[in-house]
């Protein structure tokens, strides 16, 4: 990493540093076409403008496919270019977590169209991040009642900027915003399922929940979980990695051996994949803190490589190992 690219202001090396990865982290299918730095912070590129990389990332969506995975009788895992997503079919009708880019509504409705014939009832927000909501609007229209936390439908309701990607975003279409929101916990009875959805302080953003099919024993955590690599974690929306560990030791205090564990990005899993997961990120935030409390610019931190233990196994997804650097000392106070 060649740390003397970098003329400008600390907050300007953070924002280089973080969009190196920014456009594979909230925008994943961006990164594989076109955003993808190959690594770290010295071959970050020169950051195109938000318009640029929303419509990127929606081209990319456009074109992949929904993979359907099943995990009971009743629930499915829906992956594609956005934030995975779990369908639950029944004689209620079709529930839906998440709704993805709005252009990949398309194969969404194609995959659940392969799943039952009940139609689409509801859909809940794990969070407001766009790869997670900007669906909505298609999936109310298809006939979803959409429910959230509260925080998600404030957020969707005004613009928002993700400092980490020079990402500005206009309010969200009336129809796309939740109809009914909560703050703390809320249960759902639907398809013979109890659903048990509840607020995690913050953590990923300052609007997470996850939601715990009881009968199913099923757990969607939201981008509380990466699973299988360093996680972003959106300080502009009130993002902080203490709250990502608080958060994962929930997720962990409600799964026992068996419950299925959809993580917000990666790969299905399970107890001991959190386990561990929330176990670096422990390791990487004390490291971390106590470079910075002892003084240390965010330059310096970097260099001395607090991940470096963890590199090897979670260093090689959508953040570089110097941008989560850079992502967890900005979320330390
Ligand atoms: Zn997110």
């Amino acid at each position: 990493m060649n740390l003397d690219s970098f003329q400008g202001s600390r907050r300007n090396f953070l924002s280089k540093a973080s969009y190196a990865v920014g456009g594979a982290v909230l925008l994943g299918a961006a990164a594989k076409k076109g955003f993808a730095f190959q690594s770290g912070v010295a071959k970050a590129a020169a950051p195109a403008t938000s318009s640029a990389m929303l419509d990127q990332a929606r081209l990319a969506a456009a074109k992949t496919p929904i993979q359907t995975t099943k995990l009971t009788d009743t629930l499915f895992l829906l992956q594609g270019a956005g934030g995975n997503q779990v369908a639950q079919i029944g004689p209620d009708g079709k529930l839906l977590i998440d709704s993805s880019f709005s252009t990949a509504a398309p194969h969404v409705t194609e995959a659940l169209g392969k799943l039952d014939s009940h139609p689409l009832k509801l859909l809940v927000n794990t969070h407001w991040h766009f790869d997670h909501t900007d669906g909505n609007a298609a999936m109310h229209d298809a006939g979803a009642f959409i429910i959230a936390h509260k925080n998600t439908r404030t957020r969707m309701s005004m613009p928002q900027d993700i400092l980490a990607y020079h990402l500005h975003l206009e309010p969200s279409p009336a129809g796309a915003l939740p109809q009914q929101t909560f703050e703390g916990n809320e249960t759902l009875y639907f398809n013979h399922d109890e659903l048990s959805m509840a607020y995690i302080d913050p953590a990923h953003t300052d609007t997470d929940i996850y939601v715990f099919f009881k009968n199913a024993n099923v757990l969607h955590a939201g981008d509380i979980w990466f699973n299988g690599f360093y996680p972003f974690i959106d300080a502009s929306s009130g993002g902080r990695v203490h709250g990502m560990i608080a958060g994962a030791d929930r997720l962990l205090a409600i799964a026992d051996d068996q419950t299925k564990i959809v993580p917000g990005h990666g790969p299905l899993g399970d107890k001991a994949a959190l386990h561990k997961y929330r176990d670096m990120l422990a390791s990487v935030a004390a490291n971390v803190e106590k470079l910075k409390s002892s003084g240390q610019t965010v330059e310096e931190v970097i260099a001395a490589k607090p991940t470096a233990a963890f590199d090897p196994v979670w260093g090689k997804g959508f953040l570089q190992p110097d941008a989560f650097t850079a992502i967890v000392y900005s979320t330390l106070s």
